[in-house]
């Protein structure tokens, strides 16, 4: 068995769309750019992961719980948050291409570069230098250092720039049915906010004491300037994000232990640890004193999955300035009214989802001589696979079928299994390989004196003979979510 060619993004793009997993949103209207919608498989593979995640905060963890808020919320929340001020990135345009880029990506681009040839000194020095005058707000700056360091555009293959400006990344709309009335609001970039405004909410009605978690999924909308690679940079996305509260004072303690938190949480879901790296912020963003990403190997280099940022008592503060409400919470054991510092773990669904499709993908192959032959499955951890278990009788007739169907019956309620009689078993087979199935239960002639049946497994092909009534209990326990949140 050998390893096949390595994989591209577009085999990814393919294959995602092949086997319904991610469709260009609005296709037949030729695509909506860095939107796309779940398809049958994606859509199980995607709640798999929001719900192993889910889990591991609020299952996990007596002190985290989880709430769902609104994605519209007050104008002032966002001014609050630095957003409206703050939430920009600066961007470039090529003049003879008219492209535009994102100046902080071109010089990345050209730090990776340098890493590939080995000069990983002066790729620093150039993200240090960049970090720099991001922070400086020295745009001027950055724009020269494009130019010194001789980046062209890539597809006009010119160095002829315009100025580098800062462009928000909020979108807005408007509500109220009249124009005159209408406010206009912004669809909110992050899910964090919903959290912070709600912080008293939750302290006081469910009685919490500091340390202690939100945690929540949803939506998150940002106009992204260069939106490519899939559905890595996606202009509508989901969120998972749990701010923790802590006492001032103990956040870079808490920073640490979460840092280690979801590292773990990546490699439990499947992700190898050499494919996962962190990195820590050149630029820190406007409201933390300590930020990492955590990085995931993409078929396109190491880019961020998740990041966790040392986020201060920045959004509380401006809350309460704003609001005119106080956000302090009186910590008994200290005797004193403090507002919380907090510590924010956020990792993108749709990210995670593409890193956890990408390491999936496997092409080996298999066999030796003339029968040697190229196989693709999908090595999905068993607790994140859409389907659990395919049932597949040897052939229709012979009662072969309705036997099938009975054993389908009997473990749907436990966990998703299909029936397939339609081919030959082998294309069967392959079928759910290729969707990431872990278990085929095949009921052939024997079936039916013993009530056995075999189960092919997905991953070494190997097959073994199991009585019908171990069935759930056997798959069951292979594919339940336990197996994940205890390897944490
Ligand atoms: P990037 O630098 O790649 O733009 P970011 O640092 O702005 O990302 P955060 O604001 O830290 O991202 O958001 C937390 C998480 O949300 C990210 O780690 C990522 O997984 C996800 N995320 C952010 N922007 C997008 C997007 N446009 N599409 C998909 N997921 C996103």
């Amino acid at each position: 068995m050998s390893q096949a060619p390595a994989t591209s993004l577009q085999d990814i793009i393919s294959h995602a769309k092949e086997y319904g997993f991610v469709f260009p949103s609005s296709e037949i209207y030729d695509g909506l750019q860095a939107v796309y919608d779940y398809g049958q498989n994606g859509v199980e593979l995607k709640n798999n992961l929001k719900t192993v995640w889910w889990k591991a905060m609020t299952q996990l963890h007596d002190n985290i719980v989880g709430i769902d808020a609104a994605i519209f919320m007050h104008p002032l929340t966002w001014k609050a948050s630095g957003h409206v001020d703050g939430f920009n990135d600066p961007m470039i345009d090529n003049k003879d291409s008219k492209k535009r880029y994102r100046a902080d990506q071109l010089l990345e681009g050209k730090a990776e570069e340098y890493q590939a040839a080995g000069q990983d000194e002066k790729a620093q020095n150039l993200l240090n230098e960049m970090g720099r005058l991001l922070s400086a707000d020295d745009l001027a700056g950055v724009r020269e250092l494009i130019i010194s360091e001789g980046i062209k555009c890539p597809v006009s293959g010119t160095a002829n720039w315009t100025d580098v400006r800062q462009f928000n990344l909020m979108f807005s709309t408007q509500v109220g049915s009249v124009a005159e009335d209408a406010n206009m609001i912004y669809l909110r970039p992050e899910t964090a906010q919903g959290i912070f405004v709600n912080f008293l909410n939750v302290q006081k009605s469910g009685r919490m004491k500091v340390p202690f978690g939100i945690a929540q999924i949803g939506k998150a909308f940002r106009n992204e300037i260069v939106a490519r690679q899939f559905t890595f940079r996606m202009r509508e996305f989901e969120q998972m994000e749990m701010q923790f509260f802590v006492r001032p004072g103990s956040e870079m303690e808490w920073y640490q232990s979460w840092k280690e938190a979801r590292m773990k949480f990546h490699q439990a879901i499947g992700l190898p640890t050499a494919s996962l790296k962190f990195h820590d912020h050149e630029k820190l963003a406007h409201y933390a004193n300590a930020a990492v990403d955590i990085e995931y190997q993409f078929p396109f280099g190491f880019r961020e999955i998740e990041g966790i940022h040392s986020r201060t008592d920045f959004d509380l503060r401006n809350h309460q300035e704003l609001s005119k409400k106080k956000q302090q919470y009186f910590d008994s054991e200290i005797n004193q009214n403090y507002i919380p510092y907090v510590v924010e773990t956020s990792v993108g669904a749709d990210r995670l989802f593409l890193a956890t499709f990408c390491n999936a993908y496997t092409r080996e192959t298999v066999g030796e001589g003339e029968s040697q032959k190229e196989r693709m499955y999908l090595k999905l951890h068993p607790a994140l696979a859409p389907v659990k278990a395919a049932v597949l009788p040897l052939v229709k007739k012979d009662g072969l079928a309705e036997k099938a169907q009975a054993v389908t019956q009997s473990l749907k309620s436990s966990f998703r299994t299909v029936y397939d009689d339609n081919a030959a078993i082998g294309k069967r087979y392959t079928r759910q390989d290729l969707i990431g199935t872990p278990y085929c239960i095949a009921v052939d002639y024997q079936t039916m004196e013993d009530d056995t049946v075999t189960i092919r497994h997905r991953d070494s092909m190997e097959q073994e003979r199991v009585a019908i009534s171990e069935l759930k209990s056997k798959i069951g326990y292979e594919v339940a979510m336990e197996r994940i949140l205890e390897a944490i």
